[in-house]
């Protein structure tokens, strides 16, 4: 990750407090559950869709998607996104479940390894990308969209997020919820 994205991670973290940020980003949120609901694709809780090598797919975020997840699931240290990196996958995976639970990007949500989802999911995710770019340019909000695991290494490198105070999530709640592990497919 380039230097001048970690010159913009205090931005993001500042953004992901903002509670008009916020209940903009949980809205379109909210609505990416209700899409989805209408449509009742299957998830079988495999895991693999969170393996990217294996799925053969990327997830992208925003920056301000990866801070508004690490102010309120747990942090990774370097560490763990250099395992997940070497094993392919996410470092909130943990076994068949996220341990981002509540807290991952739209691209998390939307996609869906169940062949019948392919018709919709990605209308979904670009209509739901468009909507997120808005946010950005309402709050002015830099934008920028990147791979997961460059981004939350941007984070997690630079001294910011130690300085920021985070949300505290009741009992536990950021590990092990029984999300499906969705990603963006490419
Ligand atoms: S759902 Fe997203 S954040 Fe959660 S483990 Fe999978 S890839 Fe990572």
């Amino acid at each position: 990750m380039s230097e001048a994205i970690g010159t913009l991670v205090p931005g993001w973290l500042a953004a992901a407090r903002e509670p008009r940020v916020v209940a903009e980003l949980e809205l379109i949120f909210a609505e990416a559950s209700r899409a989805i609901a209408a449509r009742g694709p299957a998830c079988w809780a495999s895991g693999r869709c969170c393996n990217f090598d294996a799925a053969g797919h990327r997830l992208y975020a925003t920056g301000l998607e990866t801070a508004y997840c690490l102010l309120r699931a747990a942090v990774p240290s370097q560490g763990d996104l250099a395992a997940a990196i070497a094993r392919g996958g996410c470092p909130y995976q943990v076994l068949n479940l996220c341990g981002a639970h509540g807290h991952k990007p739209i691209g998390c949500r939307v996609y869906f390894c169940d062949r019948s989802a392919q018709a919709w999911q990605q209308e979904l995710y670009e209509r739901l990308l468009a909507e997120l770019r808005g946010l950005h340019e309402r709050h002015a909000v830099s934008y920028v969209y990147a791979e997961w695991r460059g981004l939350l290494s941007a984070f997690v490198e630079g001294p910011s997020l130690a300085d920021v105070p985070r949300f505290v999530v009741p009992n536990g709640g950021d590990r092990g919820g029984a999300t499906p592990l969705t990603v963006r497919g490419q």
